[in-house]
C-alpha cells in the first residue's frame, strides 16, 4: 500500500489534496483487503485511484469592458462502476487538477453510500465569479459549456453545483447545453424549480448534514435541542445546515466567508438567517455586513498568519464546517476539544486535516466525515434525476422524507461497517469501507474495463 501511495505521489507530485484523500481511504480499507485477497489480486486499489477519464480545456470569455480572459476548465470522470458519473462543478480561483481529482475521488464513495445508481466525477474552473456581473458569468458559463457538452449527458455524466456554482450558473450552463444539443434532458441537477429542478435540492446538503448529526446524537440519547453550534461558511451548505439546526432547537453562533467570520452570542435566529440568505444569494455581499446590521455581533477579519482559525475557538457543543477543504487543522481541533465540542459533522468536503481527524478519533468524539455527512446533496440530485426521467415532480414532503431515510441509512451503514471491521463508532472507517466495497464489487463484476 505504501508502494502504491508512493507511485501516486511520484506520478503527480503537485496534487497534495488528492494524495490526502487517497491516503485516508487506503489506510482505512486495509482490513478489507486483508480479509478478501481477491481485491489485491485484481489490483482494485490501483484501478480505483486512477480516473477513467480526465478532460481539461481552454475557456476563453470576454468581460464587460471587452477584455478577453482565459480560464482552464476541468472534468474528472473518476468511476462509473455504479452508474453515470455524477458530481458538482466548482468555480473558484484555487481550482486545479489536484483539487478536482480529490473531489471526484471522494464523490465515488459518497455516491455509493447513497445507494442510488451513480458513479463519481467532479469538474470546474479556476474562474472567480466574485465581483463579476451576471452577463460576465453568463458568457463564462456559455464558453465553459461549449466544450463540456461533448463529454456529458443524462446517461453519461450529470454535473451539479459546488462552490461558486449555484442556481444562476446552473441556469446559464443548462441553457447553453440545450441550445448545442437541441434537447431538454436532466443533464444537470440543481436546476430551478420551474424547469426541471427538485424541491429540497437547494436545502439537501445542509439538511442532510444535520439529519446525520442528529442520528449520531441519538446514539448518545441526545438531540439538537439547546446545543450550541459553530458553523463556517455562509453559502449554500452553511445556510441550510444553520436552518435545520435551528429548526431542531440548536443555537447557531457563527458563520463565515473567505474574508472573516461573525460571532453572534445571542444566536443567529431565523430572521437573521434570512438576512444572510439575501446578503449572500442576492446581493452577493460579505459576511462582515451582518455585524453592521446586528451590532451585538463581533466580526473578525481572517488572518492567515495566525496558523489557526479563531472561529473554532469558542465554547460550543457542535462544529459544522461548511466552507472548504482543510479548514480545521490540528490546532483548531485542539481548540474545539478544549472548548467542549463533542460532535463534528462535515458539510464541506474534507474540511479537517488528517492530524485534526486523528485527534477527534483519539478523543472518541462523534465525528462524521464529509463522504457520509454531506451525501444528502448528491442523494437529492439522484432524486432529481429520477423525477426528470419520469417527468414528474414530487412534493416537498416526499423528497425531504426520502432524504431523511437515506441519511439514516448511511448512518447505520457506517456504524455497521465500522463494527464489522473492529472499529466500533468510527464513522470514518465505516464510510470508507462501506463505500469502497460496493464500488469495487461492481468493478469486479464488470471486468477489466
Ligand atoms: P458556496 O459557494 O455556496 O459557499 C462557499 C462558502 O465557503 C462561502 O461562504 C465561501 O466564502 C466560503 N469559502 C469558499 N472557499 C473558501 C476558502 N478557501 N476559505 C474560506 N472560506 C471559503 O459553496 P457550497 O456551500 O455549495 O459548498 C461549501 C462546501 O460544501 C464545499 O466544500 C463543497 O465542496 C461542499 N459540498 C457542497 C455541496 C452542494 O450541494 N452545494 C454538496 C456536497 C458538498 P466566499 O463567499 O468569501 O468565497
Amino acid at each position: 500500500m505504501n508502494e502504491l501511495m508512493q507511485k501516486i505521489k511520484d506520478r503527480d507530485p503537485a496534487e497534495k489534496e488528492f494524495h490526502q484523500a487517497v491516503y485516508e481511504v487506503l489506510q482505512t480499507v486495509k482490513p478489507v483487503l486483508d480479509r478478501y485477497p481477491q481485491y489485491r489480486q485484481s489490483a482494485v486499489l490501483e484501478r480505483i485511484t486512477e480516473p477513467e477519464r480526465m478532460i481539461m480545456f481552454r475557456v476563453p470569455w470576454m468581460d464587460d469592458q471587452n477584455q478577453v480572459h482565459v480560464n482552464r476548465g476541468f472534468r474528472v470522470e473518476m468511476n462509473s462502476a455504479r452508474g453515470p458519473y455524477k458530481g458538482g462543478l466548482r468555480f473558484h480561483p484555487s481550482v486545479n487538477l489536484g483539487i478536482i481529482k480529490f473531489l471526484a475521488f471522494e464523490q465515488v464513495f459518497k455516491n455509493s453510500l447513497t445507494t442510488l445508481s451513480m458513479g463519481g466525477g467532479k469538474g470546474g474552473s479556476d474562474f472567480n465569479p466574485k465581483g463579476r456581473s451576471d452577463n460576465e458569468v453568463m458568457r463564462f458559463c456559455q464558453s465553459f459549456m461549449a466544450e463540456l457538452f461533448r463529454h456529458i449527458g443524462a446517461n453519461t455524466d450529470i454535473p451539479a453545483g459546488d462552490i461558486g456554482v449555484g442556481a444562476r450558473e446552473i441556469g446559464f450552463l443548462f441553457g447553453m447545453y440545450k441550445k448545442l444539443r437541441n434537447e431538454f434532458t436532466g443533464v444537470l441537477t440543481g436546476k430551478s424549480l420551474n424547469w426541471g429542478g427538485s424541491l429540497i435540492r437547494p436545502e439537501a446538503t445542509g439538511y442532510g448534514n444535520v439529519y446525520f448529526a442528529a442520528e449520531m446524537l441519538a446514539t448518545k440519547n441526545q438531540t439538537f435541542a439547546g446545543k450550541t453550534c459553530l458553523i463556517s461558511g455562509s453559502g449554500n451548505v452553511a445556510q441550510f445546515t444553520a436552518e435545520k439546526a435551528l429548526e431542531l432547537g440548536g443555537r447557531v453562533l457563527t458563520l463565515s466567508d473567505s474574508s472573516g467570520y461573525i460571532l453572534d452570542e445571542q444566536g443567529i435566529d431565523a430572521e437573521k438567517l434570512a438576512f444572510v440568505k439575501t446578503l449572500k444569494n442576492i446581493r452577493r455581499g460579505r459576511i462582515r455586513e451582518y455585524a453592521e446590521k446586528y451590532p451585538n455581533t463581533i466580526y473578525t477579519e481572517r488572518d492567515p498568519s495566525l496558523g489557526f482559525n479563531p472561529l473554532w475557538n469558542h465554547k460550543a457543543d457542535c462544529a459544522l464546517p461548511c466552507a472548504t477543504e482543510n479548514e480545521i487543522n490540528r490546532q483548531d481541533a485542539e481548540n474545539l476539544v478544549r472548548n467542549g465540542v463533542s460532535l463534528i459533522s462535515e458539510g464541506a468536503n474534507m474540511p479537517s486535516t488528517p492530524e485534526a481527524i486523528d485527534l477527534f478519533l483519539d478523543h472518541r468524539l462523534l465525528y462524521a466525515p464529509s463522504k457520509a455527512a454531506n451525501a444528502g446533496g448528491v442523494a437529492v440530485s439522484g432524486l432529481e434525476m429520477a423525477q426528470n426521467s419520469m417527468r414528474i415532480n414530487w412534493p416537498r414532503e416526499e423528497v425531504d422524507g426520502r432524504l431523511k431515510i437515506i441519511m439514516k441509512f448511511i448512518h447505520k451503514t457506517c456504524l455497521d461497517a465500522a463494527a464489522e471491521y473492529g472499529e466500533p463508532g468510527n464513522y470514518l472507517a465505516g464510510a470508507n469501507i462501506a463505500g469502497f466495497v460496493k464500488v469495487v464489487d461492481a468493478m469486479l463484476d464488470q471486468g477489466l474495463v
